[in-house]
């Protein structure tokens, strides 16, 4: 067993326990970042960072080297049930896009810039089994192995998931928000077909697919499905190309199932233990916003933890608006996304209507602040 005292500690480096950890590390602070797994996740997650996510990366010094590697996407498109598209073109004056690049890589870059400003913060194969509030510090015990952990923090972020057990003990259950949906993904070689920085989201009679354009000449492509059965590759492309008539290229990796939910939790702040990333509030990954939201109130965060002295009683007022406002708007975007990707039928006059309304070109302001998020 090792004691040691930091001003932070954090639990859980996945992509904002390792963000929160550079921004709190480039202030000054001294940071400790506890962190399950031996490596880093690779199954496929995020890959699209909007405009106010490469903001937060700009701000640990991390931007250049994710736009250096990503994808830039030329456009974006809503396809009707009839063929009609809500459209936008990306372009970085006016209307800047997402920048497209795997969650493991950035979470990579992120890793190496917390390792220069912090080499020993991050200590990965170890499981926090409890955090204690004890008078003007917090308490941190873990497990390495077979040998067990205490760290005395004056504050302690639990960054642990959206199934995080430690905030899920601090805080219950997170409340479920918006509507339930299940997603068939799988990621593919682009065809000749596909045009390389284009997204569509096209409505089908089945629900709807989403086709995006991944670096290294690839595609993800998501499926609505009605259940959690199990598809193989053949099934995949046969379920597209009904729907859709595209074709999916050769299959790298298992099709995968998953639900789709958005969840928020009320109270964030628990003396000097704090709820952050989607362990305080989870947006459905149909949208795809879950990092920026995450990232940008990790700012509000580091913000309010460096204004004040970190022994001092912070109430941390101003990181739980943030993530109140923005996450309740990512929400209410993501679920109108679902719901638009709904099985439909021509008869559908609300989807159509819905549809045709963006179709004009004066709604082209409105589609672009629906599909990016340029500032928090
Ligand atoms: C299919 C899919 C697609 C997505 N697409 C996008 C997208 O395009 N854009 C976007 O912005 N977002 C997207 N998201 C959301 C994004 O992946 C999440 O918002 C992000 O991963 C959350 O990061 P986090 O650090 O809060 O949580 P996690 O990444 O879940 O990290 C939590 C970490 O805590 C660790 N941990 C848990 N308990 C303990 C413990 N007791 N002790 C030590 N460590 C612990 C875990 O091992 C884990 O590494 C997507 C999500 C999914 C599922």
């Amino acid at each position: 067993m090792s004691e040691r005292t930091v001003d932070v500690a954090i639990v859980g480096g996945g992509g904002n326990g390792i963000l929160l950890a550079c921004l709190l590390a480039d202030r000054g602070l001294t940071v400790r970042v506890l962190e399950r797994r031996a490596t880093i996740a690779d199954r496929p997650r995020a890959f699209g960072i909007h405009p106010a996510a490469l903001d937060a990366l700009d701000a640990v010094g991390v931007g250049d080297a994710v736009r250096a590697e990503a994808l830039a996407l030329t456009d974006g498109a809503f396809v009707g049930i009839d063929g009609r598209r809500a459209a936008v073109t990306f372009d970085p004056r006016d209307f800047p896009g997402p920048v497209v690049l795997g969650q493991n890589r950035v979470e990579e870059l992120l890793e190496q810039r917390l390792h220069a400003l912090a080499p020993r913060a991050l200590q990965r194969g170890v499981t926090v089994t409890a955090v204690t509030e004890e008078g003007s510090c917090v308490r941190v015990s873990a497990r390495i192995g077979g040998d067990t952990l205490e760290l005395s923090a004056a504050i302690a972020l639990l960054v642990d998931g959206t199934n995080g057990r430690l905030s899920e003990t601090f805080a219950g259950p997170a409340r479920l928000v918006g509507p339930k949906r299940w997603y068939a993904m799988a990621e593919a070689e682009a065809t000749t077909e596909d045009q390389a920085g284009s997204v569509a989201l096209i409505a089908s009679p089945g629900g709807v697919v989403e086709s995006f354009p991944l670096p290294g000449g690839r595609r993800r492509w998501v499926a609505w499905r009605d259940n959690d059965a199990a598809l193989d590759d053949d099934q995949f492309r046969m379920l597209v190309h009904d729907r859709t008539g595209c074709s999916v290229g050769i299959i790298h990796g298992p099709v995968s199932v998953f639900a789709a939910q958005s969840r928020r939790r009320r109270r964030l702040v628990h003396g000097r233990v704090v709820i952050a990333g989607d362990a305080a509030t989870t947006v459905s990954p149909i949208g795809g916003q879950g990092l920026t939201i995450g990232w940008g109130a990790a700012q509000t965060l580091a913000d309010e933890l460096t204004r004040a002295s970190i022994h001092d009683r912070i109430v941390f007022r101003r990181y739980s608006r943030a993530v109140s406002r923005v996450a309740r708007r990512a929400q209410r975007r993501a679920s109108f996304f679902m719901r638009l990707g709904d099985p439909t039928s021509p008869r559908d006059w609300l989807r159509r209507g819905a549809v045709l309304v963006l179709a004009r070109r004066a709604m082209r302001r409105v589609v672009y602040r629906l599909v990016v998020v340029r500032r928090l």
